[in-house]
């Protein structure tokens, strides 16, 4: 879809840091990130949101996801993160192209997480 910053990122029409790729999903880091290492995971093709999209499609997100957080894991030693997943306005979507974010989280970093504080 011409008009999404995810898909034209995908395309390399825009830049990105990849991270990892596999054959259907794409992760790369966040423009913004709310904290170190801040990841996000999509599917290649434009799907909206989980309704929108084939549980097949989120299968091969997900196992991105999983493969990016062993990454961080091995190499970074990584063992804190939250993984988030909004669908709709209401939810605190802003980007319409489905996508897990990858958060590392550290104890009093909460000021800085738009989702969760503690
Ligand atoms: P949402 O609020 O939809 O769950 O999250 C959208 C995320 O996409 C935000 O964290 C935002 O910083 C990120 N984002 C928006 N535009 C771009 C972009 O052009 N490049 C990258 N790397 N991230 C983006
Ligand atoms: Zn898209």
């Amino acid at each position: 879809m011409d008009s999404c910053i995810f898909c034209q990122i995908v395309a390399g029409k825009a830049p990105s840091w990849k991270v990892m790729e596999n054959d259907h999903a794409y992760a790369f880091l966040d423009i913004n990130p709310v904290s170190e290492y801040h990841t996000l995971v999509i599917p290649k093709a434009h799907h909206r949101d989980v309704f929108d999209t084939p549980s097949e499609v989120l299968q091969q997100v997900i196992d991105l996801v999983k493969q990016v957080t062993t990454l961080y894991e091995e190499k970074l030693d990584l063992r804190h993160l939250q993984l988030i997943n909004s669908n709709g306005r209401e939810a605190q979507q802003d980007v319409f192209h489905i996508h897990f974010h990858i958060v590392p989280r550290k104890f009093g970093d909460g000021q800085n997480i738009r989702w969760q504080t503690y």
